[in-house]
């Protein structure tokens, strides 16, 4: 059965609202009624990596609370300015992957477009941080070069909207690309990775469900939701339009020290995700990437959350947990730390 109302979610222009978004620290605290005394680090922090949060997203968060789960994904702090031998501006080796303006081929059969080089939210844990996007916004004639490289490579079945945030491209570029990659006979779906709809749900509007369902493509969304607080009213109507638009609705979980590295937060992201529909696909573990340091799980205990998890929810509530590795050619799986004493069901 699907629950919730059918209102539409558009009454503000997602335009709008990104336009609106929060990137002064010190406004950001004042929001949120937060202690001046967070300014100076958050500025230096900004310095690196601009704070980028649209109001949507900060109308969720608590206010007087540093250590809300939403704030801290996006709040500069200054430490992340400290360095750590481990953590480096490109933890996967992207650049190396990114041989043309726009494409990221580095899985077999599947290549990733970068569609935008924007975000609506500068989520600080970011593995793309540091990437070069002034280098991957697209010329019509590199548009029509990256779409000779999937024609020219049968091995391509799946084309993925990457970026930055794929929707922050207008639904006008969106439906051309679209349709020119739905032309290409063995591309056999689409996946859009984003997490826009969840920081401004007014993102999913017919404009958009048109330019993405409007070809023979199967479309699979993959959303990147970190935490149960990120869910209300907007984003569940903008998710039950998704749905019923046909789209297979996925997400997948960055594990971050202070936001969601405990056992009933991921319980609840999990039961809040099966209650919208939307299958939990992967938990990441953190990509080492400068300036995330302050997020790190350890190994062991991001395995021993993933068994308990399993213990406790249906097998198809239960992420896999995953690192990426660069140079390795699919995500690679860490294992249940108590293997063998959880079965599936
Ligand atoms: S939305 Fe995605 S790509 Fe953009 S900053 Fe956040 S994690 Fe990075």
């Amino acid at each position: 059965m699907i629950h919730g109302s059918l209102a539409p979610v558009e009454s503000v222009s997602w335009q709008s609202l990104l336009s609106r978004s929060i990137t002064d620290p010190e406004q950001l605290l004042r929001r949120l009624e937060l202690d001046p005394a967070l300014l100076a680090g958050a500025r230096a922090g900004a310095a690196d990596f601009p704070l980028r949060v649209p109001e949507p997203f900060v109308e969720r968060m608590h206010k007087s609370d540093p250590n809300d789960p939403l704030l801290r994904q996006v709040l500069p702090l200054g430490e992340e300015l400290l360095e750590h031998p481990d953590y480096v501006l490109d933890p996967l080796g992207e650049q190396h992957t990114n041989t043309r303006a726009g494409i990221i081929h580095k899985y077999h059969g599947r290549l990733l477009l970068i569609v935008s080089g924007g975000c609506a939210v500068n989520c600080r844990y970011c593995f793309r941080r540091h990437f070069p996007y002034g280098d991957n916004n697209l010329s019509t004639e590199q548009w029509q070069q990256a779409l000779d490289y999937i024609r020219g490579d049968q091995s391509i079945g799946e084309v993925i909207y990457s970026g930055g945030d794929p929707l922050a491209a207008s639904d006008k570029r969106l439906a051309w690309l679209t349709r020119e990659i739905a032309a290409i006979p063995h591309v056999r779906r689409l996946r859009v990775h984003t997490r826009l709809p969840v920081v401004i749900p007014q993102r999913v509007t017919s404009e958009l469900i048109d330019a993405l369902c409007g070809t023979r493509l199967p479309v699979v969304m993959v959303l990147h939701s970190n935490h149960a607080n990120e869910f209300d009213a907007a984003l569940g109507n903008a998710v039950l339009r998704l749905r019923q638009a046909g789209i297979t609705l996925l997400n997948q979980t960055v594990l971050l020290r202070g936001v969601n590295d405990s056992l009933e937060t991921l319980i609840s992201l999990s039961e809040t995700l099966g209650d919208h529909g939307i299958l939990p696909y992967y938990l990441h573990v953190l990509d080492h990437v400068k300036g995330a340091q302050h997020f790190h799980v350890d190994d062991g205990a991001a395995m021993g959350l993933a068994a308990e998890m399993l213990a406790r929810l249906p097998g198809f509530l239960v992420p896999r947990l995953v690192r990426e590795v660069a140079g390795e050619t699919s995500k690679t799986p860490l294992p249940f730390q108590t293997a063998g004493t959880h079965r599936l069901a």
